[in-house]
Parts: structure tokens; sequence; C-alpha cells
């Protein structure tokens, strides 16, 4: 390559970089942390770090980071207060932890259902897909949490089965929470006894061990929780966290003697990078700081729903979210904001980048649509 030729294509970088950078404060619609700084971690990028085999157990090849990623497992299983018994891996996201969980519960249930929420994650219907898994869709009630009515008619519907049930720790759409306390009462009542709960906790996996809340979340009342780590954590690479316990975990395992390792996870080579990112993130920040951020979300969801009802727009927001809902707004403040929609209703995310000031202007140009619309 020619000088000339470098500078071409690092150019090139160089202006797509600032381009990427202009872009990232004006994201409003999905929950993506764009504050972060990973810096220290650059010269890792040197190696071919490669996680292969079981979370727990080194295999062969000597470049990985499989002490901090059980370092990072232990710290999220804490957070759901197991401390041992517990196994997880990370993953490439809360689409690989949600594959996994199904497919550990088929293993443990072959001929298990699954039953889902209507407002269950786009990968949990591609989860049931690729595990060929049968299954029954539970409707929600207004706010985007399960019916526990609907869900009981479909227990009592495959009761001769075993239940593989997926519940939403904060929906994608509302940030609606299914009470896993209520749906092991259902399950109890009718005397259910071969069942599997998985939680899908991508977003709020973690901003619930940091507030005050009754919800009462542990590892042990469930059989596995994913997370994503890209989302309210923040990384340059997507990342999840799988959670489940060790016994779980023994059902699936394969010893590998290529590795001289235990193949427990979906793919084989995984990237070790996020390992390193997620363990970086927990030693920045001390469990009060992260507790500081949580609440700062929390309220400015409220201020984003204070204010647009008092311009007349119909804002609403869970508890322990920071997803604020409302109408549909115009397509060119959709492009603009990058807000996400479904169907007819619309949302941000109060994710720690956002401010006070990004919100009132976000506002102003929902006014101006309004306006615009003869709304006001
Ligand atoms: C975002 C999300 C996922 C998928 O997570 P990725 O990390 O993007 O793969 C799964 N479930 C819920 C509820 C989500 O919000």
């Amino acid at each position: 390559m020619t000088q000339k030729q470098i500078k071409t294509y690092q150019d090139l970088l160089i202006n797509e970089y600032r381009n990427l950078l202009g872009k990232k404060n004006l994201i409003a619609g999905y929950p993506e942390n764009q504050r972060f700084n990973y810096k220290f971690l650059n010269k890792f990028f040197r190696l071919s770090i490669n996680n292969v085999g079981d979370s727990f157990q080194a295999s062969n090849y000597p470049l990985n980071t499989l002490k901090f990623e059980a370092d990072v497992i232990k710290y999220f299983s804490a957070l759901y207060n197991k401390k041992k018994d517990y196994w997880g891996y990370i993953t490439s996201g809360g689409t690989e932890s949600n594959l996994f969980a199904i497919h550990l519960a088929r293993t443990k249930f072959q001929n298990g259902i699954v039953l889902y929420s209507s407002h269950s994650h786009y990968s949990i219907m591609k989860a049931i897909a690729v595990t060929r898994s049968q299954n029954s869709l539970i409707s929600v009630q207004e706010n985007g949490e399960i019916d526990y009515f609907d869900f009981e008619r479909n227990v009592l519907k495959y009761r001769k089965r075993p239940l593989i049930i997926v519940l939403n720790i904060g929906t994608t759409i509302t940030g609606a929470i299914d009470r896993v306390e209520n749906v092991k009462i259902i399950l109890q009542n009718h005397n259910i006894e071969k069942y599997y709960i998985h939680c899908d906790a991508a977003l709020h996996g973690f901003i619930l061990p940091f507030c005050k809340h009754s919800l009462n979340l542990s590892l042990d009342k469930i059989d596995s929780l994913s997370i994503s780590g890209h989302k309210f954590i923040g990384s340059p690479i997507p990342c999840g966290i799988f959670l489940t316990h060790f016994k779980l975990k023994k059902m699936i395992e394969k010893n590998i003697d290529y590795l001289r390792a235990y193949d427990s996870t979906l793919l084989g080579s995984r990237e070790g990078l996020s390992s390193l990112i997620l363990w970086t993130a927990i030693q920045q920040k001390t469990k009060q700081d992260f507790q500081n951020i949580v609440k700062y979300c929390l309220k400015l969801a409220e201020y984003a729903v204070q204010k647009m009802v008092k311009f007349g727009i119909h804002a609403w927001v869970n508890n322990f979210s920071p997803i604020v809902v409302f109408p549909k707004p115009n397509e060119k403040i959709i492009k603009k904001w990058s807000i996400a929609t479904y169907q007819n209703i619309a949302h941000i995310i109060t994710m720690p980048h956002m401010t006070k000031k990004s919100i009132d202007k976000l506002i102003a140009d929902l006014q101006i649509d309004m306006k615009q619309n003869g709304f006001l």
C-alpha cells in the first residue's frame, strides 16, 4: 500500500467516526447508553482473544479473559441474590441469552410448551423458531404486563405438558414488569410441578437491583435470567449476560477432547473483549454510583412525562422504567430523534446520556408537530 492509499482509508474512517459521533446524542428511542469510557482497554485489540468453552473452565487456548468473565457472572448473580451454585456466561446480547434459555429449557423438558407474552421481544419468537418449540401466546394488560387470567387459562389448557414460561422483566415497548410471584401462585394453585421460568430482563435487569422495590427478584425463584450488556451499562460491542443454576448447566455441557474443556455455551469461539468491558464497567462504579444513575434516569422519565402532559401530549411511564410512552408523532421527528414506534404508540428512553436539555428540545419538536396537525 502506498502512503497515499493508507491516508485515504484512514481519512474515510476518521470521517465516518465524526459522522457517527455527531449522531449519538440525538438517539432517544433505543436503550443504548452512549456514556461510557473503556479507553484503557484499547491495547487488548492487539490480541486474538477467544473465550471458547465453558465460562468457568479454561480451555487449552491461553489467550482468554475467562477470569474476568467469571467475575462478571459472580457480580450479576449476587445482584440477584445468588452467591453459590450459579452459572452463566457473557453472550453476544439479549437475543443469544434468550435463545440459550429456550434451548436449556427444552433440554430439560423435551416436550415443553413455551408460553410467552404478546409483548415479548422478537428474539423470543426467533428462539421458538430455531428450537422448533410448540408455543402459546399470552395476552397483555394495557400497560404491557401479562394478563394473569389469560396466563391461567393457558396453564389449564396445557397442564399435562411441562410449561416453559418466558416473563418480561421490563417489556421492550412499555417497560412493563411481569410478576414472578403471581405466576408462581397460579402454578401452585394448579399443582403444576414441571415448569421452567425464564426472565427476559434485557434493559431493566440492570435497573431493578439499584432501585427500591418489593418485587423480590431472585435467581433462586426462577430458572434463568437474561440481561443485555450494551443497554443500561453501555458497551461499544453488543453483549449480554445469561444467568442460571449450575445444575441446569450440567445437563447441557459436553466434554470436547480437542479443546480440553467443556462446551456449554451456544457458540464455540466467543469474543472475550466484552467480558473485559463489563468487568471494567463494574469496577469503575460503586453500587451507590449505579443507584444514582438509575435514580437520575427514572427522574428524567418522570420529568419528560410531566412536561409532555403539560403540553397536552398523552404520555405515561410504567413503574421502575425509563421508557416514556406517547402517541406516535410524524416521520420527520421519528427519524430525527431515532424514536421507536409500535403500532400507534412511540417511546423515548431516558438513558444516562440524556439530559433535561435534550428532552426539552425533543418536546419542542413534538409541539411544532402538534401545532402543524392542529392539535394545539
Ligand atoms: C433489547 C431486548 C432484547 C434483545 O437484546 P439484544 O441485546 O438487543 O439482543 C431482548 N428482550 C428484551 C425485552 C429487549 O428489550
